[in-house]
């Protein structure tokens, strides 16, 4: 078993230390003693072959206007790999560059189009989205995150199933209630979100993360103690309620 980890653009698109996910599914993977290797894909590199898991981390407006093209780029190669069996993991900025398009205060960026959304720049009344995030996943239960981010999304269709529903926090667009999307697609998986420190604070959704890439069973992968993520959740939870 081997997690072929891929970080996209590690330079531009990794804000609010959205690294800190592919540790979390290093030291996951490890305790296990499934081997494990990372590559930092800058713009104009190949993504490794038999890659299984690609993250696509959240970036300022301006960074992600510099990737774009190289991201366009490598659309097919993406789906290929997803098609396939890979996770790709989209987180904030990361993660509306996969939809439609992403409206920012000066241009219209557009995204992958990987999935039926869009991004909307806020309203004049309307600020940053700001501030920590409880939502719930069925599968998952409570989902821990903090957001900073000016785009609005709004899943275009009732057949794209968002992450969570929120609890508490702006999550999507602080409308709709909607947090991140959630999408299998053929043998892989979507996961879009504007949590970070996302796979840190839900420890479960990065063991199915692992499990999803090796093409294994949640029964599959030992138990590990979780004492400590399961502290820093209740403590999450007292704080933001
Ligand atoms: N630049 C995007 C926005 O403001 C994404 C920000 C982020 O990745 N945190 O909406």
């Amino acid at each position: 078993m081997f997690l072929k980890i891929c970080h996209l653009y590690p330079q531009q698109m990794s804000l609010y230390g959205d690294r800190g996910n592919i540790i979390t599914l290093k030291y996951r993977a490890e305790q296990r003693n499934i081997k494990i290797e990372i590559q930092s894909c800058l713009i104009g590199e190949k993504i490794e072959q038999n890659t299984n898991f690609i993250m696509l981390g959240g970036g300022q407006d301006a960074d992600q206007e510099k990737i774009l093209k190289d991201l366009h780029s490598r659309k097919l190669e993406i789906q290929d790999f997803i098609l396939n069996g890979a996770v790709f993991l989209g987180i904030c900025g990361g993660y509306q560059l996969l939809g439609a398009y992403y409206e920012t205060v000066n241009q219209k960026l557009e995204g992958l189009n990987l999935l039926n959304f869009f991004t909307e720049r806020a309203k004049k009344n309307e600020k940053r989205i700001i501030g920590n995030v409880i939502a719930y996943n069925e599968n998952f239960g409570e989902l821990y995150g903090f957001e900073n981010h000016g785009g609005r999304t709004f899943l275009q269709n009732n057949n794209l199933q968002a992450l969570g529903k929120i609890i508490s926090g702006g999550g999507n667009n602080a409308s709709d209630l909607t947090e991140g999307v959630y999408s299998e697609q053929g043998a892989g998986l979507i996961i879009g979100t504007y949590l970070h420190s996302f796979l840190p604070k839900n420890y479960k959704v990065a063991d199915h993360i692992i499990t999803k890439a090796l093409k294994i069973n949640d029964l599959d992968l030992k138990e590990i103690d979780n004492n400590l993520e399961i502290k820093n959740r209740n403590f999450l939870k007292l704080k933001i309620k």
